[in-house]
């Protein structure tokens, strides 16, 4: 093969990175753009995070714009809000009609507790004047758990760190699925929080581009977090119930007595699986994973983005998990090429082959250890061995490296405990049919 025609090849895997890269950004735009006509507050203080995201593209230093500061009266006592990409503290405090010197005093007393050169967009923050105008307290979420507060007394800036308490609500969430369950979720929720959690839980059970279907139910209790009146976002999900298809989905959360937290479906079977140590018997791994090795037929550096396993012509290869196949044929310097989707998350690919499994097509769901191929030498390849492929988020990484789901069941002796909270928990995660998304705070969390 010439160089033009591996450059070529290579052009296009990076265009189909791209693209697939694009597809993801365009994702997550139209879950957060067409959520946006669906904005509806659970409650007055609560601001859509969306909206904030939206207002971006006006000039961030709007109000410096107009030269005359806006009259004290105008002003308000309080400002509150999240910080916004790409405004520092300084420009956020001059939009606000503070003085140069005013905001170097703040950040000089803040320095010792928190530089504020660190804030982060996103994150809350409140701002208090005096009755003159000038700001007189700060208070910042640097995180879930610290909240940074500058206050000014008797002429002075001081800085304290102080710990965040939350009062946790327990949530519930009902419907039936219009468009998607993003979709949903947002216009109940406003969140995709909750959304890109659930599709984590489940990532080995469903997949959420690909089944869910307008008119599946689901139910969802889970933890809100809230200071005072204002919503910080969902937490911690307790139970779901999914019916897709027909068929019932449940996870429910269950901290076990080792403190070990994970989830589990309703017979304490843990939702996560394994990947196979390998996807064949092999007799010695011909070629790690690298990001710069010398190819042995091209003689120049290219990255490995795999593992070779050295094996005897015609060696069956499986599925390292179970899975569908979403691609068979030639590609490229890969030769016969499987590719399999396991989940939302996870994808492999196996390449080199002689020949794939009688039957086997593109669709097609495969159980792990299944074969689906037989080692070769397709391709760009100097003898018999199969190139695996480990695919994370659309994104090639090294299958030796990443670690392995932890995949266990409750031990029977904690049985009993599991299921009076697993039974509490998914009694009221019962789906709806009801075509109108509910959603309640139920009460308290423990
Ligand atoms: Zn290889």
């Amino acid at each position: 093969m010439d160089r033009d025609r591996l450059r070529n090849i290579q052009d296009k895997d990076q265009f189909k990175r791209n693209r697939r890269r694009h597809r993801r950004i365009l994702l997550v735009l139209s879950v957060l753009i067409a959520s946006v006509p669906a904005g509806l507050s659970l409650r007055e203080t609560t601001e859509p995070r969306t909206e904030l995201l939206l207002n971006r593209s006006e000039p961030v230093n709007a109000a410096l714009s107009n030269a005359d500061e806006p009259g004290v009266e105008d002003r308000p006592a309080t400002a509150s809000g999240e910080i916004e990409v790409k405004e520092p503290f300084y420009d956020l405090m001059k939009r606000l009609g503070a003085e140069d010197a005013e905001i170097l005093n703040m950040a000089q007393a803040s320095r010792k507790a928190f530089d504020l050169h660190m804030i982060k967009a996103g994150q809350a923050y409140e701002i208090r004047f005096d009755a003159d105008g000038s700001p007189a307290r700060f208070e910042y979420e640097i995180d879930d758990q610290r909240l940074l507060i500058l206050s000014m007394s008797s002429g002075e800036w001081s800085a304290e760190i102080e710990t965040i308490e939350y009062q946790v609500w327990e949530r519930v969430v009902k419907g039936v699925i219009k468009d998607s369950l993003y979709l949903s979720l947002m216009e109940a929720c406003q969140t995709t929080a909750l959304a890109i959690n659930l599709a984590d839980i489940f990532a080995w059970d469903i997949d959420f581009s690909l089944d869910l279907r307008p008119g599946d139910a689901y139910g969802i209790l889970y933890q809100e977090r809230w200071r005072g009146d204002r919503l910080i976002g969902p937490g911690r999900i307790l139970a779901v119930q999914i019916i897709n298809q027909g068929d019932t989905y449940s996870a429910v959360y269950y901290k076990d007595d080792s403190g070990q937290e994970d989830y589990y479906d309703s017979a304490g079977r843990s939702l996560q699986k394994q990947f196979l140590k390998s996807p064949l018997r092999f007799k010695y791994i011909s070629s790690y994973f690298s990001k710069n090795r010398l190819h042995p037929i091209l003689k120049i550096q290219r990255p490995h983005l795999g593992v070779d396993y050295a094996a005897p012509y015609g060696t069956p290869v499986r599925t390292a998990a179970d899975g569908r196949v979403v691609y068979k044929g030639r590609d490229g310097h890969m030769g016969n090429m499987i590719k399999i989707r396991h989940n939302g998350i996870y994808s492999t690919a196996y390449g080199h082959l002689s020949r794939y499994a009688k039957g086997l097509g593109v669709g097609q769901s495969v159980k792990q250890g299944e074969i689906i191929g037989y080692v070769g030498s397709t391709g760009l390849s100097t003898g018999p061995h199969l190139h695996y492929s480990f695919y994370k988020h659309g994104k090639l990484i090294n299958p030796l490296r990443e670690k392995n789901p932890r995949a266990k069941s409750i031990p029977s002796s904690e049985h009993p405990k599991f299921e009076a909270s697993a039974r509490r928990f998914l009694d009221r995660a019962q789906p709806s049919e009801n075509e109108k998304i509910t959603a309640a705070i139920d009460r308290p969390g423990a």
